[in-house]
């Protein structure tokens, strides 16, 4: 069966088209087809497949025909790979914000998209282009099955606990309570390190570590988000590329109170100028801050070390919540690519018997075991695959509904 996967950020849509045939493998097999729309690049589209490749620029900056642009490319010019649309047997969206309804992969109906329309002021860099991919698969594909899989999904399981925020009980039940995001990599890093441990996951407590522009953890036991960083929106929690993570909400009163500040200049202020880009200048890439440090560049060292401890802070935080830890696991373009953060956030945790090997810590292949053998916890790079992860939900979805 071919799975198509929309995977709509806010400056990016990616789409994947897998073949799915027999067992399906752990980790992804070579797409069909792929294309990407770089709207940094004002409308870029890059489409590959058969070894093949199509590019263009897209004036339209309205998302459904842009997409329908990208669809175009698997029946046409060198990259098709269709003979018609119709073999398409489902397709996956990735949506970010599916608030508390919804903690497994949904069929998309009327209902769903209301709400995920209705959490649009959530998820507003989001779930707007979300839906906008899946109405242009309505459009194009007609009635074509379609699965939402949500980023929220995996962390509806925390306890109340770990969930709710200590403001009046009225704002509580009016919805006002940690969601948690990333929960696609997250649940797919902690099935990936279930393998690569050769463990049942119900018997790991993990702590996953998804490092990307956005950051945030995930306290993993028995397979379940037991708590995470990120919470009624993804600013909480971690210093990242260019959100401030977790500060006292004092701040925000006091620009709007002192300073004047409007909430859509806070909000660009902590979402799109803080972090790694607000300390250390530049756009928030982890890579120029490295380079910048070694030139002795005092703003991109503060940036390192305030990013470092924040991690290592948030790291504890996790621990306290599993009370133990079998593995740490490093994913996302950060945890994947820099032995750097992944000696400085390990080094906190010496104290537990953890031993990072460090020439293992320096390779380049992914979804290995870093620890040295006699370290008590284990450290695992892992590829994070999103989009694959969104393709064995459709493939186990079709089984169990639409076979
Ligand atoms: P997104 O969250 O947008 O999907 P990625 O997961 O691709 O982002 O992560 C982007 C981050 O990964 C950037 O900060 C980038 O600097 C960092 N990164 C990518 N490659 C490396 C590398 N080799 N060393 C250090 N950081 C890297």
């Amino acid at each position: 069966m071919k799975v198509l996967v929309l995977n709509a950020g806010s400056s990016s849509h990616k789409s994947y088209l897998y073949e799915l045939t027999g067992p399906l493998p752990p980790t992804p097999p070579t797409p069909l087809w792929q294309a990407t729309i770089d709207w940094s690049g004002g409308g870029q589209l890059v489409a590959k497949a058969n070894q093949a490749r199509q590019e263009r620029h897209l004036t339209e900056a309205e998302r459904p025909r842009a997409i329908a642009h990208l669809i175009a490319t698997l029946t046409e010019g060198n990259t098709a790979v269709l003979e018609n649309w119709q073999e398409i047997a489902i397709v996956g969206h990735r949506v970010v914000h599916g608030g508390a309804d919804y903690s497994q992969p949904t069929r998309i109906d009327a209902d769903v998209k209301a709400t995920i329309r209705d959490l649009c002021t959530l998820a507003p860099a989001h779930n707007p282009v979300n839906l906008a991919g899946i109405e242009a698969i309505e459009q194009l594909l007609g009635d074509v099955p379609q699965l939402a899989v949500f980023d929220t999904a995996f962390h509806q399981q925390m306890p109340a606990a770990a969930r709710t925020y200590p403001l009046p009980y009225e704002w509580v039940e009016r919805g006002i309570r940690r969601y948690g995001f990333h929960g696609i990599s997250h649940e797919y890093c902690s099935q990936r390190a279930a393998q690569l441990l050769d463990k049942p996951l119900d018997s790991l407590r993990l702590i996953t570590c998804h490092l990307g522009n956005g950051c945030s953890l995930a306290a993993v036991q028995e397979g379940h988000s037991i708590d995470t960083t990120m919470g009624f929106t993804p600013l909480e929690g971690l210093m990242m590329g260019s959100r401030s993570g977790s500060i006292d909400p004092a701040i925000a009163l006091y620009l709007q109170r002192q300073h004047d500040f409007t909430p859509d200049q806070v909000d660009r202020l902590l979402n799109k100028e803080s972090g790694l880009k607000g300390i250390a200048g530049g756009d928030g890439d982890l890579r120029a801050v490295l380079a910048g440090r070694e030139q002795g560049d005092e703003r991109a060292q503060l940036a390192f070390a305030m990013y470092v401890h924040s991690l290592r802070r948030q790291i504890g935080a996790m621990l306290g919540v599993l009370g133990g830890l079998e593995a740490l696991v490093f994913a996302g373009g950060i945890g994947e690519n820099s032995p750097d953060v992944r000696a400085a956030a390990c080094g906190a945790l010496e104290f537990l018997g953890l031993r990072l090997d460090a020439a293992a810590n320096q390779d380049r292949p992914r979804d290995r075991d870093i620890a040295l053998p006699d370290s008590t916890v284990r450290v695992l790079v892992i590829a994070t695959a999103e989009d694959w992860a969104i393709a064995q939900a459709c493939h186990r979805y079709w089984q169990a509904e639409l076979a």
